[in-house]
């Protein structure tokens, strides 16, 4: 299916909304039957109709659909965030005394559920460096159920051989979880290499404008049944119409802009690079980046996130550097149009700051929509402002 298709007519029934360009939001939590007979079948398996916006609503199932064709996957579910939709995929498939092989570092809310909330049910979690396949190997146990995958990692971008862990997976009866929010399907489709469940934030590049938190699961018609009639009932965190209607929204412009990032990055990576207060530059389509080669193999692009390593001798250099940037934001998140970056030393005390660690040094940029040279200039002034000037 061309994507061009699938993003801007698939799942549109336009003649039965006056032929309306855009969809409309139906803002309805329940449905009318006509019949007993109706209402019982509805009953019976609230997956096949409309019954009550807890389950399916009709906005919601033209994103679904649209999203479940991107991933190349036979359905999708979509959560109110990424978070609920980790947390749905794992837990419909672990029970007490099952073992969880993760790769190292995923999400932060990923790792909260496997150390936190898991164990509380006999859930253990193995966590391994998923940059080699022996590990994976190593690591699974006669009760491993879920290997869970973040290719690539959104910090350092380290990736795991999809193909190869489907394959291992496979041979030993276990359900592959990948989180795909870096790439989308635009970028990369886990499915196609034999994942399992294939999650993204729809929080980022889908919705694409920094205005609301979504999340997505795509995977086989049974899988997303079966999570359905469990999890995406009983927590009650699919998304509302109206932030469905922002994601088909976002999804018309998706390729138009992942396009416009992937030029502006590889723009203000060659900035990066060449610039004196420039370490090392982490970036899975930099020919230096040492997985480079399995990233060109499975992925067909990379874009917006990257991390700089900053050669500075303290913290108050990186505090500088962030604190002058006028343009370019401090927050969380990416995706969104607008460019932002994160000092890993946010992240930890101030007194546990060490500058002999590279991993401290760390900033994460997110290049957005904005004009390259205007995000150039706004960096190049902050690196001024700590005196690295331009070589
Ligand atoms: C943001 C993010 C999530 C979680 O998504 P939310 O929509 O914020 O709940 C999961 N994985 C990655 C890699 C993310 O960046």
């Amino acid at each position: 299916m061309d994507i061009s298709y699938i993003i801007n007519e698939l799942a549109e029934d336009r003649e039965h909304y006056f032929n309306a360009v855009a969809p409309p939001i139906m803002q309805s939590s329940n449905f009318i039957f006509k019949t007993v007979d109706e209402m019982r079948s509805a009953f019976e398996d609230e997956y096949s109709t409309y019954l009550y916006s807890r389950g399916l609503n009709p906005t919601v199932d033209i994103l679904r659909k649209k999203l479940a064709a991107l991933d190349k996957a036979e359905d999708c579910l979509v959560f109110n965030s990424g978070a609920a939709a980790i947390f749905a995929s794992v837990l419909a498939n672990v029970k007490s005394g099952d073992h969880i092989v993760s790769v190292a570092n995923p999400y932060t809310w990923a790792q909260k559920l496997f150390n936190d909330i898991l164990p509380r049910f006999g859930v253990t979690t193995s966590y391994v460096d998923g940059r080699y396949i022996e590990n994976f190997e190593r690591a699974i146990l006669p009760n491993t159920r879920v290997i869970y995958l973040e290719s690539p990692n959104s910090w350092d971008y380290a990736i795991q051989d999809l193909r190869a862990v489907s394959e291992l997976a496979k041979a030993e009866n276990i359900i592959t979880i990948c989180d795909n929010s870096y790439c989308t399907p635009l970028y990369q489709q886990p499915i196609s290499l034999g994942i399992d469940i294939v999650l993204q934030s729809g929080t980022k590049y889908i919705g694409g404008h920094s205005d609301t938190i979504a999340g997505v699961l795509s995977g086989s018609h049974e899988m997303t049944r079966k999570i359905f009639q469990s999890e995406y009932m009983n927590i009650g965190s699919g998304i509302q119409p109206f932030n469905a209607w922002l994601l088909i929204r976002g999804l018309r412009t998706l390729p138009a802009r992942l396009e416009r990032i992937a030029r502006s990055t590889n723009e203000v990576l060659a900035f990066l690079k060449q610039h004196p207060g420039v370490e090392e530059v982490i970036f899975p389509f930099d020919e230096n980046f040492p997985q480079y080669e399995l990233a060109r193999q499975q992925m067909s692009g990379a874009c917006g996130l990257l991390t700089f390593v900053m050669r500075v001798t303290d913290l108050q250099e990186i505090e500088n550097f962030c604190e002058t940037l006028q343009h370019i934001f401090m927050a969380v998140s990416w995706g969104g149009h607008e460019s932002l970056i994160i000092p890993r030393a946010a992240g930890m005390k101030k007194a546990d700051f060490d500058a002999a660690n590279r991993e401290h040094r760390m900033i994460r940029l997110y290049t957005g929509l904005e004009d390259p040279a205007y995000l150039v200039k706004d960096l190049q002034l902050a690196f001024n402002a700590i005196g690295h000037h331009q070589a």
